[in-house]
């Protein structure tokens, strides 16, 4: 069996051809376009290349990016500060901050000065619990964009083993509550995991979370299996493609697969924020 491709690229092409028809309509309802702030502390280059990739998306769509810059030895209040007077900002609709931040910063803290109302990349505690409670809310961008891309290939999930390799609060565990929520029966590993390749061998979908380059060998796939790699490190994927595709029936590219879909998930839940903010005025 060779894999069919989950295209990622064109899955998020599509969705947003649909967004710049919602920006648009918004802009003639309401006279101002959405604005997503992003926030980038230090310079890790993967960091400034992914902060590049998503303001040039929001222009494709019309939605305004404003950028904030801050330098790699920011304390945490003074981080907390600037993402609180956003939070405060009328005319910030979504803000994004760029994951990860230099060791010395209390991420948890930075995430949590976001209003739930503009937290568009979904990494609030907020966000969190109104997405394990099935509430609404903004989904955690990656994890949102997987569940989107496995619905545009009508993958079945109801009653089917998904694995999910990676257990962080914004990519492993919310992707897993998503797939459960959808009646999937999951499975987490992590780095304390006692026989990876096992629990992985028994999926009928695994989520390869991992940030470990080529972790999840492709001769541990189960024939049929559906496999998607949302890892990137030293520009490789969590799974040996290769091997994977020869034995998956769904694989995910790296890169275009899940990428696009974080970007294009992050930027329709900031049009979604804008929406809102516009109906509470
Ligand atoms: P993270 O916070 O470092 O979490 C990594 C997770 O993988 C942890 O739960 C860790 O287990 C687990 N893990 C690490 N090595 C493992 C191993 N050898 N065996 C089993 N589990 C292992 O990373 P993250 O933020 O979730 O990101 C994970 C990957 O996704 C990275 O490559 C990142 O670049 C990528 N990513 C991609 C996108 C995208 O849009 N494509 C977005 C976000 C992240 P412990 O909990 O036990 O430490």
């Amino acid at each position: 069996m060779t894999a069919k491709i989950l295209d990622g690229r064109a899955v998020a092409a599509g969705i947003l051809d649909r967004v710049r028809e919602d920006v648009t309509a918004l802009v003639a309802e309401h006279g101002r376009v959405p604005v997503l702030a992003t926030v980038l502390v230090g310079d890790d280059p993967a960091s400034h290349t992914y902060v590049g990739m998503k303001a040039n998306r929001c222009a494709k769509v019309g939605i305004h990016s404003l950028r904030i810059d801050l330098d790699a030895d920011i304390t945490t209040s003074a981080l907390v500060k600037q993402i609180h007077e956003l939070s405060a900002d009328p005319t910030v609709d979504g803000i994004l901050l760029q994951h990860p931040v230099p060791d010395h910063i209390d991420e948890r803290a930075a995430f949590e000065a976001i209003a739930p109302s503009k937290d568009v990349d979904g990494v609030t505690r907020t966000s969190f619990a109104t997405m394990a409670f099935d509430e609404g809310g903004f989904t955690s961008a990656t994890p949102g964009g997987i569940m989107a891309l496995l619905d545009a290939h009508a993958i079945p999930l109801t009653g089917r083993h998904a694995v999910v390799v990676g257990r962080s609060p914004i990519l492993g565990k919310p992707v897993g509550m998503l797939l459960l929520a959808r009646d999937a029966t999951v499975t987490y590993c992590h780095s304390r995991t006692a026989g990876l390749a096992d629990h992985v061998s028994h999926a009928d979908i695994v989520v390869a979370a991992a940030g470990s380059p080529e972790l999840i060998r492709g001769d541990w796939i189960k024939p049929g299996a559906v496999v998607v790699d949302a890892g990137y490190a030293d520009n490789r994927g969590d799974v040996e493609y290769g091997a994977a595709a020869e034995r998956a029936s769904y694989i995910t590219p790296v890169p275009g697969g899940v990428g696009p879909m974080t970007i294009a998930t992050l930027i329709a839940q900031t049009v979604e924020a804008a929406r809102h903010h516009e109906s509470a005025r």
